[in-house]
């Protein structure tokens, strides 16, 4: 295995924590790479009290030694790109020695972002799919070179947006003149990240993070379909986004319960105070969207899953902090299933006839391998899915965290 290749992949709905884990890693890499999604991801990063969110810039920005690389495989809007680059350049460095943006990312444009904004505000509540509308899902359908292909995209949405959802548009001169003025700023920025990648992974010692966006739940042909992202959040993405990397390091981020944002299927939710707890005491609201995630218990059936479909190689299990000073508390061990107990959820899974099955587990009073039953709810994760906890995380903090494996040169 090449353990100098690393990807991160989140095992839930996404917001499992993925910015610190990326952060401190990017501290080791010649590289951060973002192959998949768009800004409809948010990473936070604390460091010494400073809070930076990250929607698309990788997180390695914080270490100035780090190139940060943006490949094909992200969608990319240029104006909210420029307004994360305005904010992130004031207290850190951004230019185009440490920041490389494929030349061939599709474009987001004005049209795309209406058009997902319009068809979510059209679906009735059952079949909103949770669309951040930043207008990802319809440029993944238009994945094409945006000077050739505007009047087109243009021309196809101009009847939509007229006779269909009766919406306001920017006229196509209106929206050619804006980004093109925008390319003009971003063009320094602009490379042939494929090679880049390519030149780096020439040299065996270089180290490259490969920072992923989403979970792997949301994965357009893994997750919970219709309520998915449009891109490939688990490892694959890598692999179509970038470039396939061979046999590396696959840490998967889980966090020490589930959250979901959004719609669609979520078998071990919370509708008592339980969720509310979670919610409050974990912060649980989207750093992109500001929507409540809805909280539940850990679900191993999905998680089992998850690694699966991710070739995942570690864990990292994080905010174990907020199941602190608990008595005890509920896991799901299997699903009862069309009168079989399964202990994996498969694709298609019809998710309102699995019964998650429950056992207690007794609470832990401190995140510390002194607590006993602290150290038997980390143990859980491992014999549930098969795979060794290399990092737990308690606290937002660059600094809590505890390394149980050397990864990645930690
Ligand atoms: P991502 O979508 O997976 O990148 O999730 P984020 O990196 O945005 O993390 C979600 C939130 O959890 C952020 O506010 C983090 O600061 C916070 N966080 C990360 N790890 C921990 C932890 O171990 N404990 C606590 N309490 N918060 C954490």
């Amino acid at each position: 295995m090449n353990k100098n290749y690393l990807s991160i992949i989140g095992l839930q709905w996404g917001d499992e924590g993925k910015g610190k884990l990326t952060d401190l890693f990017s501290s080791k890499a010649c590289a951060v790479v973002r192959y998949q999604g768009g800004n409809n991801a948010g990473h936070t990063i604390i460091v010494d009290g400073v809070k930076t969110v990250l929607h698309l810039i990788p997180s390695g920005i914080l270490h100035p030694h780090t190139l940060n690389i943006i490949s094909h495989g992200v969608v990319f809007d240029p104006r909210a790109f420029w307004q994360e680059y305005e904010r992130v350049s004031l207290h850190h460095e951004v230019t185009p020695k440490n920041l490389a943006i494929s030349l061939s990312a599709p474009v987001i444009t004005s049209y795309h972002r209406l058009l997902d904004a319009a068809r979510e505000g059209s679906s009735s509540s059952e079949s909103k799919i949770g669309t951040t509308g930043k207008g990802i899902g319809p440029t993944y359908e238009d994945k094409k070179i945006l000077h050739e292909k505007l009047e087109k995209i243009f021309g196809e949405k101009k009847v939509l947006f007229d006779s269909l959802y009766k919406i306001e548009y920017p006229s196509l001169e209106q929206e050619t003149e804006d980004l093109f003025l925008l390319g003009q700023k971003i063009a320094p920025f602009l490379k042939d990240t494929f090679t880049l990648v390519d030149e780096l992974r020439q040299k065996e010692e270089n180290k490259i993070l490969f920072e992923g966006a989403q979970g792997v739940l949301l994965d357009v042909d893994y997750g919970t379909y219709p309520f998915v992202t449009s891109s490939n959040t688990a490892v694959g993405g890598l692999y179509t986004g970038c470039m396939p990397m061979g046999d590396h390091e696959v840490l998967g981020i889980v966090k020490a319960y589930t959250t979901r944002v959004g719609s669609g299927p979520f078998p071990t939710e919370y509708f008592d105070e339980r969720g509310s707890y979670l919610q409050q005491k974990g912060g649980e609201i989207g750093a992109t969207t500001g929507r409540i995630r809805r909280c539940g218990s850990i679900d191993f059936p999905l998680l089992r899953y998850g690694v699966k479909c991710s070739r995942i190689t570690s864990l990292a299990v994080t905010k174990l902090d907020i199941l602190e000073g608990l008595d005890e508390f509920d896991v799901c061990y299997a699903y009862e299933y069309e009168g079989k107990t399964i202990e994996t959820a498969f694709p298609g899974i019809d998710f309102s006839k699995a019964k998650p099955l429950y056992k207690k587990v007794k609470g832990f009073q401190k995140v510390s391998m002194d607590d006993e039953n602290f150290v038997n709810y980390l143990n859980l994760f491992e014999e549930m899915t098969q795979t060794p906890v290399a990092v737990y995380t308690y606290g937002p903090q660059r600094d809590e965290i505890v390394f149980k494996k050397s990864i990645f040169g930690h």
